[in-house]
């Protein structure tokens, strides 16, 4: 009953996770179920023996609704396999009439809940927290305890007294096994949160892709990719063209979705790198490929993508193109800010040779120093990609302070 409680406040905290609700709801049952077995002798049988243990089976059916809800699963029939496992036999006189029996086929029922909240944690398909495993076998030992306690008890053939001592030791050892069980869930969904937060911590919310952190997060590993397969990595950065055109003329709103639609579009075309949002209206790609022509490619098919399906705000055509700076280096030379560096120089020569084009550097490129820091105090100020990125960092800084 205390355990129902926590899980209903649990609920209200947040009333559209309905795995709480259930979870409440089983433990409420089991609760007013065992309270009315104990009460055999004061309260009539038929309360005491069939509803009281059909009420306390529908507990564990409750847990499975709320392990299913926990994944946004529907509803599945073999949940109700326990009370109805229960209902199926008690009526029988042969199992009504004799206590063992009687003990044997709860036993039976619950096997059958445990079974169902096994299948229910295991087969969620993509949820793979940690502690899945482990909770699936608790489920499983539970499944076997009650099934071999059914079993023994049919060969053996207690007397009523000792069919007690039985019954009291299954019912001890899933006391166990359930207080195991509910630190696990607890774990299951800590990890869930947990991971969510994380997907959370490394996806841009507007377009859903990689934001920057994210991004960075993934260059190692396509690294890694690349030295194994003795290939070569590339950066791609993209740069919407006059995006503040688009936006003064078309609206704020309609700059969004022609942000949302090209980063849904090129994303597709990165299926074994990572894509993502470095900020405002540019994008990046980190991905592995054979040679110079391999990377032009990917650009150009992007680009002639985006160039060939118009984006469409509902009210309007709005028209828009991207400009890409691409570098490259060798898995074993790739180092990231060196190449975001190249690749934003390439790209600064593809918006001065008119946009919408792509301007490739190749190993020897981009492995080129930067240009010198433009003088301070002379000339125009040409801001790059570095530049940005300090000045970013001191408005950042000053905020701060
Ligand atoms: P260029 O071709 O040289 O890149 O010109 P540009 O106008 O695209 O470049 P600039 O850097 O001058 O302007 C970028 C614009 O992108 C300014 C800003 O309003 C817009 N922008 C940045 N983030 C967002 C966003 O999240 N949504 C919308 N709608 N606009 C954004
Ligand atoms: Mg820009
Ligand atoms: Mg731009």
């Amino acid at each position: 009953m205390t355990l129902a409680l926590v899980a209903f406040m649990a609920w209200r905290h947040n009333v559209r996770n309905k795995a709480y609700f259930y979870w409440g709801t089983g433990f409420l049952l089991s609760g007013v179920g065992f309270a009315m077995a104990a009460l055999r002798g004061q309260i009539p049988a038929i309360l005491s023996i069939e509803i009281a243990n059909t009420i306390a089976l529908s507990g564990q059916s409750a847990w499975v609704a709320g392990y299913l809800a926990l994944d946004r699963r529907k509803l599945e029939w073999w949940a109700l396999l326990p009370p109805l496992v229960w209902l199926g036999g008690v009526f029988l006189p042969w199992v009504n009439d004799d206590y063992t029996n009687r003990v044997i086929l709860f036993n039976l029922a619950s096997a059958a809940g445990a079974t169902a909240l096994a299948m229910a944690v295991c087969m969620a398909g993509k949820q793979n927290e940690g502690s899945r495993g482990k909770l699936g076998a608790i489920f499983v030992i539970q499944g076997v305890l009650c099934f071999g306690t059914a079993l023994a008890m049919a060969i053996l053939g207690p007397t009523d007294a000792e069919a007690v001592n039985f019954a009291g030791s299954a019912a001890m050892a899933t006391g166990f096994l359930l207080i195991l069980a509910c630190a696990l869930t607890c774990l299951v969904i800590m990890e869930r949160s947990e991971k969510y937060l994380r997907m959370l911590s490394l996806t841009d919310s507007l377009t859903s892709v990689l934001n920057r952190r994210g991004l960075f997060g993934r260059f190692d590993a396509i690294r890694e990719r690349a030295f194994n397969s003795n290939r070569q990595v590339a950066v791609l950065l993209f740069d919407l063209d006059h995006f503040k055109r688009v936006n003064d003329r078309f609206g704020h709103q309609a700059g969004d979705v022609v942000l949302t639609v090209f980063a849904r579009l090129a994303n597709q075309f990165v299926p074994d790198g990572a894509f993502g949002r470095m900020g405002g209206e540019e994008f990046a790609a980190f991905t592995t490929v054979a040679d110079q022509t391999e990377a032009e490619a990917l650009a150009e098919t992007i680009r002639a993508e985006f160039c060939r399906v118009p984006v469409s705000t509902g009210d309007a055509i709005v028209p828009a193109t991207f400009s890409t700076g691409v570098a490259l280096a060798s898995a074993i030379e790739a180092n990231m800010d060196k190449l975001v560096s190249a690749a934003d120089r390439a790209l600064y020569a593809a918006k001065a040779a008119g946009r919408n084009c792509t301007v490739i550097f190749g190993e020897a490129e981009a492995a080129a120093p930067p240009p010198p820091q433009p003088d301070q105090t002379s000339g125009e100020l040409v801001p790059t990609l570095d530049d940005q990125i300090h000045a970013l960092r001191r408005v950042g800084s000053l905020s701060r302070g």
